[in-house]
């Protein structure tokens, strides 16, 4: 493997506490653990070299100090909403294109429903026009959850999905 694709393999970022909470590359990683940030955890087979000395690269690195992560850190989005809903209609669980999605807001803004991760929901053209300028109850319409934030579990579906490839990350996503 060329040095510059190692300096670019993803390492899982830990919170002091063992909690996964970020992906980073691996020359962010390497700079973090030489300012004594973090240390390594589980290493990748493959080397650094430099002029001064080999260092081994990591694939998983702990924060040494316990980092408080702030609430949503994701944008509001028409993308990060549909993400978040895994592409499925929240009324009648039809996983759909991104074009053949909208968003609803469940309290109506015509009835002062608010844009907010708790108010916007993935919804079918279909659920849509049904539903109106109504609330669920008053559509007789079901939502599939209760919408959240974009959460930090959320975030670690994600990293399942990026670490899926990576075994030594495991042991940290699933549980
Ligand atoms: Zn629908």
């Amino acid at each position: 493997m060329a040095s510059l694709d190692r300096l670019h393999k993803p390492v899982l970022v830990l919170n002091a506490s063992y909690e996964p909470i970020n992906v980073c590359a691996a020359r962010r990683a390497v700079v973090l653990i030489l300012k004594g940030v973090a240390s390594p955890e589980e290493h990748s087979p493959s080397h650094l070299h430099s002029a001064r000395h080999a260092m081994r690269v990591p694939s998983v690195i702990r924060l040494l100090e316990y980092r408080r992560i702030p609430h949503q850190t994701r944008a509001l989005s028409r993308k990060n909403i549909l993400m978040r809903d895994k592409y499925t209609c929240q009324y009648c669980h039809k996983t759909l294109p991104s074009g053949e999605l909208t968003l609803d807001h469940v309290v109506p803004r015509s009835r002062a429903g608010e844009t907010t991760w708790e108010n916007l929901v993935a919804c079918c053209h279909s659920c849509n026009n049904r539903k109106g300028s109504r609330t669920p109850d008053e559509a007789g319409m079901k939502l599939n959850r209760a919408p959240r934030p974009f959460s930090l579990h959320t975030s670690r579906h994600l990293m399942r999905l990026l670490g899926k490839s990576d075994d030594q990350w495991r042991k940290y996503l699933f549980y």
